[in-house]
């Protein structure tokens, strides 16, 4: 921990925060997939996170990792060595399940499951939640909060602001929308183009073999408007070890770190204590 960057004295113009989903085999194993899907998503642990891991303590950066339950647990060393470098982890699902599809009873039971494995790693509690696929039912948000989360981060309601998350929304063609209560829950919003799978990963409807050159336009684009536009603001960028970890893809994030760090006032931070100071600053 005390390698890391210690957040600035005065609040940072903008903060960064560096996000990994490290799905891993987890869906693959769900599924049911073939030999080479399954050796796609073990370059993930196996490759890819060592090499991240490098680039991170480096940079003195500390990131959240989004691990599910299986990832946890079957790349044991992976996920020891990720909180050694004293990185965050928070939870995504288990099998990286599709919350969606599930009842209520086996979104709560994974949820437990989850936090059950994460306590056991980390020695407490994790903070967060990231659903699989951004996927979310109509009520997995509270079952999110009622699980003892303290933020979520599938949403896209806002871009550089966290937000809380309403309860109770209510939406149909005969009466229109009833907006819900805010909760407890804080969200972190996320965005598709600030996400690496859908350029990097081959998939219907997109080749998902993008240059990463392609890639750092759009991120260097939201990083300079968030910095003019967005003073206090956090820019959240969401990446998979087994997709941004290829060779000609890593200088999308050491080139992304680069520019943020010759912004002066750009701080990074693990997104569980940026969550905290933004409670504790009574928001
Ligand atoms: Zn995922």
């Amino acid at each position: 921990m005390d390698r890391l960057l210690e957040p600035p004295a005065e609040a940072p113009r903008l903060t960064v925060a560096i996000t990994f989903d490290s799905d891993a085999i987890s869906d693959s194993v769900r599924r049911g997939d073939p030999p080479v899907k399954l050796s796609h998503g073990e370059f993930g642990p196996r490759v890819a996170t060592p090499r991240i891991l490098d680039v991170l303590e480096r940079e003195a950066i500390g990131a959240t990792w989004f691990i599910p339950g299986h990832t946890l647990e079957t790349f044991a060393d992976s996920t020891a060595a990720i909180t050694a470098r004293g990185h965050e982890i928070a939870c995504h699902g288990w099998f990286h399940e599709d919350f969606s599809e599930l009842k209520a009873k086996e979104q709560r039971e994974i949820l437990g499951r989850c936090v059950e494995a994460t306590a056991k790693v980390t020695g407490t509690p994790p903070a967060g939640n990231r659903a699989p696929y951004w996927a979310l039912g109509p009520e997995t948000l509270e079952l999110v909060e009622a699980a003892g989360f303290r933020y979520d981060s599938s949403l896209m309601a806002d871009d550089y602001h966290l937000y809380r998350v309403r309860h109770g929304d209510r939406h149909s063609v005969e009466h229109g929308t009833t907006w819900g209560t805010p909760g407890a829950l804080v969200e972190v919003p996320v965005y598709w183009a600030l996400d690496d799978w859908p350029f990097f990963e081959p998939g219907p409807g997109r080749d998902g073999l993008s240059t990463p050159a392609k890639v750092l336009e759009i991120w260097l684009g939201e990083l300079h408007y968030a910095y003019e536009h967005a003073p206090g603001g956090l820019l959240t960028v969401t990446m998979h070890p087994e997709c941004i970890g290829r060779g000609h893809r890593m200088t999308v994030l050491e080139t992304f770190i680069e520019e943020c760090k010759s912004l002066g006032g750009v701080a990074f931070s693990r997104l569980d204590e940026y969550v905290d100071r933004w409670l504790a600053a009574g928001s």
